[in-house]
């Protein structure tokens, strides 16, 4: 199995999994222009995108999405929550699939949705299984519920956020609502949070963890990745860094 990441970052976010002839694509928050431009970097087509999966509505999870069904008519799975706030017509439109709480299988991937705690309408985490790996993806959460925090205990590859240096946040340019915002139970993981998570990753599974969602303004990668790092002790598990403009880890497994 092969994961990208497109972009990650407070403005685009899209992460493309790959196994065989079957690619899912989580989130379209590149404009088409960013989303064409980063897929043909790592050699692939929209129209060759088997399922698209959005974790919640806002931008930069959703910017190119309508430019991207008009190229390619891609399944779209999200839960009903999202996929009313992205349009109200958009469930009759499009071929688009509520969640309901099931497992989606897209040729050798089993999709689940976990809740997540976001100020959106129905936002989600997934967990993508593929032969004897699972991949976790989270990003966009102010808190880890018990069982996103076992989800990620059991991962080969982790997708977590990053978002945010506390101290960083608290003493930097943003105004005070948007500081409780991102710091508050429906905002974003802070470096810290994400570092609690990553404690409890020995269990002898975990390969790689992805540092996704970071802001520009509020952390610096060196930080999030020491952070990460020092929490993961001596384990053999690699930390990679995303970022917004460049494409990237590629990940096999
Ligand atoms: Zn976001
Ligand atoms: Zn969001």
């Amino acid at each position: 199995m092969h994961l990208s990441i497109l972009a990650s970052g407070s403005q685009a976010n899209a992460l493309l999994l790959r196994e065989g002839s079957t690619r899912i694509l989580v989130d379209a928050g590149l404009g088409i222009r960013g989303l064409i431009f980063a897929l043909q970097e790592i050699g692939e087509r929209p129209q060759d995108i088997s399922a698209v999966f959005l974790t919640h509505e806002h931008n930069d999870h959703t910017r190119g999405l309508a430019s991207l069904l008009k190229r390619a008519p891609i399944p779209v799975y999200a839960t009903a929550g999202t996929l009313a706030a992205i349009s109200p017509g958009f469930m009759r439109m499009q071929k688009a699939f509520p969640m309901n709480g099931i497992a989606v299988d897209v040729g050798p991937f089993t999709v689940r949705a976990l809740p997540v705690s976001h100020d959106a309408a129905d936002p989600v985490a997934y967990q993508i299984h593929c032969g004897n790996d699972l991949v976790t993806i989270a990003t966009d959460t102010g808190e880890v519920s018990p069982d996103l925090h076992r989800a990620f205990a059991e991962s080969t590859i982790a997708v977590i956020e990053s978002n945010h240096d506390e101290h960083l946040l608290r003493t930097g340019p943003y105004p005070e609502h948007l500081k409780l915002r991102i710091a508050g139970s429906t905002g974003h993981l802070s470096n810290r949070q994400t570092a609690n998570v990553l404690r409890d990753c020995n269990t002898g599974k975990m390969k790689h963890v992805v540092l996704a969602h970071l802001s520009e303004e509020n952390n610096h990668p060196d930080l999030a990745r020491d952070s990460a790092r020092t929490a993961l002790d001596n384990l053999d598990i690699a930390v990679h860094l995303t970022a917004q403009k460049t494409v990237g880890p590629l990940l096999t497994v």
